[in-house]
């Protein structure tokens, strides 16, 4: 078990910034998951970490000592990756054994800590198979398999669920939490895929174009994103958002355009006075209403209704052109397609972000509403 450490770690490929200037530290036993879209940089800074990129500039630790320009076999990690890469020719037990093999373990202690990580893996009945008679998921266990009989200080996986089809994925991704929870090593994880990042993570970093967006837990990232982009990338569906300006009147503050208008505090802020913003509103957080009188309701028109089971996604459409999607619990009247309803944001659900910068604006909002 390590902590890991990135100190104003960057890599450029000539003239691309792959990754700028990141800081982090992992601690000892956590799940760090690295998350963003294509290109954003998580591979490489991964790929860092393992030892496989040379960074153009900064430091990385592994338990304390530096590892920066440290083959991979001298940094006490293993890897998995979304290509399981197995022999072909060799069969369970030989594949997991193959690094321990070549460590020139014991044949005692590479039986024990092959059997020992099978068994974690309920992979034992299987030791004699060779890959082609495997499913896919059993595949990937015997490729997390060889990475567990290396009893490494951090574990490093790169997108190891992504050849796998929805049911086994959500179904592998609950055995690795399981099975991290059991080893508690230093695992980091990266995905492009926030669903994965949500439920993995004990901590998630988000990133883009090379950039630390956020750095923190799941809870902390979807209720105060710091940025536009990190309200929209995590959250699915996604956040909507409605571009608009402050208003001050009778003494509260108003967010404003031509077909909407909903209060976001009881007090003027006079500093966000003409600004212009952009609302952000989960889609799990509008009621639908029915009253007239109630200026924080809108309009929208229904578009598309999709039933998902549990709830209904709504496709809707302000009159000023935003898409307005929202989830209603199964168990309510869903709207028909072509019906105008009205909408009010519920109560401490809104963001507000700088239409220019895309920073979030919602820490000003003392008193939100
Ligand atoms: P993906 O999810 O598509 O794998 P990623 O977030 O992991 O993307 P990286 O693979 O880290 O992104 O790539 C970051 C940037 O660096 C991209 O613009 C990519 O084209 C560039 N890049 C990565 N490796 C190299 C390389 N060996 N040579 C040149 N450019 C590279």
């Amino acid at each position: 078990m390590a902590e890991v450490v990135l100190e104003g770690v960057s890599k450029s490929f000539g003239e691309t910034t792959a990754v700028a200037n990141i800081d982090l530290k992992i601690n000892d036993g956590e799940f760090l998951v690295l998350v963003g879209p294509s290109g954003c940089g998580k591979s490489t800074t991964l790929r860092m970490v393992a030892g496989l990129e040379k960074p153009t500039t900064g430091e990385i630790y592994i338990d304390n000592k530096k590892v920066t320009y440290l083959e991979p076999k001298d940094r006490d990690i293993a890897m998995v990756f979304q290509n399981y890469a197995l022999y072909p020719h060799k069969n369970v037990f030989d594949n997991m054994a193959f690094g321990l093999h070549l460590r020139k373990f014991s044949k005692d202690e590479i039986k024990t800590r092959v059997d020992e990580a099978a068994r974690l893996l309920d992979m034992s009945e299987y030791l004699t198979r060779f890959p082609k008679q495997l499913s896919g998921g059993q595949r990937q266990r015997v490729a997390l398999g060889r990475a567990i009989v290396r009893h490494p200080k951090v574990f490093l996986m790169d997108e190891p669920l992504s050849n796998l089809d929805a049911k086994l994925r959500v179904q592998t991704r609950a055995e690795l939490i399981k099975l991290h929870q059991r080893l508690k090593t230093t695992t980091i994880y990266v995905t492009h895929d926030q669903t994965e990042a949500m439920t993995m993570g004990s901590r998630i970093v988000v990133m883009k174009d090379g950039i630390v967006q956020q750095f923190g837990t799941s809870k902390e990232i979807y209720e105060s994103p710091k940025n536009i982009f990190v309200a929209g990338f995590i959250g699915s569906p996604q956040m909507n958002f409605i571009n608009g300006s402050i208003e001050i009147n009778d003494g509260k503050t108003f967010f404003k355009n031509n077909h909407v208008s909903v209060e976001l505090a009881d007090n003027p802020l006079s500093m966000l006075k003409d600004k212009k913003v952009v609302l952000g509103i989960r889609p799990e957080s509008f009621e639908l209403v029915n009253e007239e009188g109630d200026s924080d309701n809108f309009a929208c028109k229904v578009e598309v209704v999709e039933h998902i089971g549990s709830e209904s996604i709504i496709h809707t459409r302000v009159e000023s052109g935003e898409e307005v999607v929202i989830c209603v619990n199964g168990s309510k009247r869903v709207p028909a397609v072509d019906s105008t309803i009205k909408l009010k944001p519920s109560e401490g659900n809104k963001h507000l972000f700088d239409a220019q910068s895309g920073e979030s604006l919602t820490s000003l909002l003392i008193n939100i509403k």
